[in-house]
């Protein structure tokens, strides 16, 4: 319902697209790159999403796919410092597997001579963990250029940590964006915050480069704590964050010295984006509705 109500083409979306400006940089390439310039200029580098997922028409998926080619020259040609994550679904996932492959190696090729050549694969719900890692571990074995986003509310989590340890990929660590059933995934926040940390410890000991994407003040703490004890320096990890959240609290850690990246989205399909982040925080909805009566 809240999705056909903000569709790109309906004119509730266009009226009210001012207030998922805070969390989405703009409609167009040329806005996603200006938002990343000042992002940059507050010493943070960038990774940028083109919105869009649950594509079902493979003339949209090839779409995205070259829209995504388009991104990584405007980011060469403009010198800004940013990566780029894609979701599979937006590439094809849910209409062919191979399809979606096909596209995610045309990406990869295209990103390989970028300034920074790495492409971050997005999760997404539970029904298709299994079939992103299969996809993530087929592209990996050709390019080393891509990595994968592990969410700690998952029981399975372990397992596939270990196993991005042992092939040496790059993962973001997230608690977990999707609501799943208890059979599959941890319900408490206390749980979730726990596992968190015991992946986050495994990952900065013995895994390459992870991103600890959070905006959680215990896990940034718990995070520092794991980093001190095993004198792991600064430049073995980054702190990475969504476009719009906590930014005081980005330009501290940045102040401190880690390194920040934020998750910058852009397009007209914001809505489910937009959706997520105003359900899992009541502080994000309160702004939305603020935005509107201080108009
Ligand atoms: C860079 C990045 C990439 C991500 N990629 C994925 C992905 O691929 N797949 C996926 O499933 N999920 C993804 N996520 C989302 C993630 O899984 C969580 O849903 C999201 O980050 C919320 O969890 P949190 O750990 O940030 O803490 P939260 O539980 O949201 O927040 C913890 C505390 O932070 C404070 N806080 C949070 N936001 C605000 C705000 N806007 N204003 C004020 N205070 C605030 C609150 O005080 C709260 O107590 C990503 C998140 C990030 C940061």
């Amino acid at each position: 319902m809240i999705e056909q109500l903000l569709s790109p083409d309906s004119p509730f979306a266009r009226r009210f697209f001012f207030i998922a400006r805070r969390f989405v940089a703009g409609e167009r390439i040329a806005d996603a790159i200006e938002a990343v310039r000042r992002i940059n200029e507050r010493g943070m580098t960038a990774s940028l999403d083109f919105l869009g997922e649950d594509v079902r028409d493979r003339e949209t998926a090839t779409r995205t796919t070259d829209t995504y080619l388009a991104m990584l020259d405007a980011i060469a040609s403009s010198g800004i410092r940013s990566n780029i994550s894609v979701k599979l679904t937006a590439i094809g996932l849910l209409i062919d597997g191979d399809f979606a492959l096909r596209n995610l190696e045309r990406i990869l090729e295209r990103a390989g001579s970028s300034p920074d050549p790495f492409v971050r694969i997005d999760m997404e719900g539970s029904a298709l963990t299994q079939s992103t890692l299969s996809i993530f571990e087929q592209a990996f074995a050709e390019h080393k250029n891509v990595g994968i986003v592990l969410q700690a509310l998952l029981k399975r989590t372990p397992a596939d940590v270990e196993r991005a340890v042992e092939l040496g990929a790059r993962v973001r660590l997230c608690k977990g964006a999707y609501k799943e059933p208890s059979s599959i995934a941890f319900a408490s926040m206390s749980e979730i915050r726990a596992q968190y940390l015991r992946l986050a410890e495994l990952l900065l000991t013995r895994g390459t480069y992870p991103g600890i994407a959070t905006h959680d003040r215990r896990l940034v703490a718990g995070v520092k704590e794991i980093v001190a004890r095993h004198e792991i320096a600064p430049d073995r990890f980054e702190f990475q964050m969504l476009y719009g959240c906590r930014p005081e609290l980005q330009r501290r850690i940045v102040a401190e010295g880690y390194n920040m990246r934020i998750y910058v989205p852009f397009g007209t399909h914001w809505a489910g984006y937009f959706y997520r982040r105003i359900a899992e925080r009541r502080e994000n909805a309160l702004f939305a509705l603020s935005s509107i009566f201080s108009r």
